[in-house]
């Protein structure tokens, strides 16, 4: 059992308190956390004494992620990391460059016990939850890797983020912290598959980011059987959690809506979106997210067509409700989440 501090996973009064503690003055922390955020490693914090250093060494551990494989789309310019994790368990993460800037796709679990039919990443399980440690650690590595600022981040990586809910919120209080990354909470999405009580935990939390919600169906049938969580935690429940978790923070949702071929597409579903979404969201703002299904190999689902995408979209469009088709980024090295962890055979032991 690893009993040294986990460093990364600190805020700066803890980092402080933890300074202090080794009998050095408290201003050390402010220095220890600049290095964090750069991704060194205690033997590169050049202004702290060798004794501080050496100290470090013993009683703390820093979790960075470390780079086990690296692939940059020769088609734009996403780049995607293998990392490996300190007990040896493999994540992903993904660097999309956009106008605005770089954004991050992080993972917050190895594994997911979701059961999503289409997805990759949970066809082996939960294997275990990622410290926030080793969420902020994704972001440190791959910025210091880019050596360019990211400025957005997104919680739509391997793994249910509202099932590690502690250190998620604990991870986002961290990365937002002006002492820390910086990286304001407007800037910061979270994708959930609906686990509605952790849904108003989170609207309490005082934590203005936004929520995306993986809907990608119109009606129970459909959704309970692409998202076994849909029978614990229903339509009705979801976006009954979503008007209210609107009305107590004022942020607008987010919906996305992956299109499988002949399951979910057709555009009388597209009009049953649109009613449904309607019903329960009023006039309150909300957007959708359509994103054609990256096929996995193991699932037999197909992509909708560009037509069926299109008139999907329309439909939505023509009935008053916000959509947009996702662009795909990184077709060519598997960018979307769970492929590259399921190929390396982690998921299947
Ligand atoms: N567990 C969270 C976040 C991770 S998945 C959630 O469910 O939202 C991020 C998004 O990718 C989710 O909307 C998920 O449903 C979607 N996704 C998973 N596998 C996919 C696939 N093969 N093709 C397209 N989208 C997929």
């Amino acid at each position: 059992m690893e009993n040294r501090a986990d460093l990364l996973s600190m805020t700066a009064n803890e980092l402080k308190q933890f300074v202090i503690g080794l009998g050095e003055p408290a201003f050390r922390s402010g220095q220890i956390m600049q290095w964090l955020c750069k991704g060194a490693a205690f033997s590169e914090m050049t202004n702290l004494s060798a004794s501080l250093r050496e100290k470090l060494s013993a009683q703390a551990v820093l979790h960075y992620p470390v780079i086990e494989g690296r692939y940059a789309s020769r088609l734009d310019s996403t780049v995607k990391y293998l990392f490996r994790l300190s007990d040896g368990q493999l994540i992903e993460s993904v660097l999309m460059e956009y106008e605005h800037g770089l954004s991050i796709c992080v993972s917050s679990q190895a594994g997911c016990r979701m059961g999503c039919r289409f997805c990759a990443s949970t066809l082996g399980g939960k294997v275990r939850d990622l410290l926030p440690s080793e969420i902020l650690g994704q972001i440190i590595v791959a910025q210091k890797d880019a050596g360019k600022r990211i400025s957005n981040i997104v919680l739509m990586g391997i793994g249910e983020p509202l099932d590690n809910y502690d250190h998620v919120i604990r991870f986002l209080r961290l990365v937002s912290a002006p002492e820390g990354l910086n990286i304001g909470c407007r800037h910061i999405s979270l994708s959930t598959c609906g686990l509605v009580p952790a849904i108003y935990r989170l609207a309490n939390e005082d934590l203005p980011i936004t929520l995306s919600i993986s809907l990608h169906a119109y009606d129970d049938e459909v959704r309970s059987r692409i998202m076994p969580v849909n029978r614990a935690y229903n339509i009705d429940r979801l976006l009954t959690a979503c008007r209210d978790y609107f009305d107590q923070t004022g942020r607008r949702i987010s919906f996305e809506y992956t299109l499988i071929a002949g399951e979910n597409d057709s555009t009388d579903g597209a009009t049953e979106l649109a009613r449904l979404l309607k019903r329960y969201l009023e006039k309150r703002p909300f957007h959708v997210n359509l994103i054609p299904v990256n096929p996995v190999k193991e699932r037999g689902y197909a992509a909708s067509g560009k037509r069926s995408v299109r008139a999907f979209c329309e439909t939505l469009e023509r009935l008053g409700v916000n959509a947009t088709v996702r662009r795909t980024l990184g077709e060519d090295i598997n960018a979307a989440c769970g492929q590259l962890r399921h190929t390396a055979g982690q998921d299947t032991e």
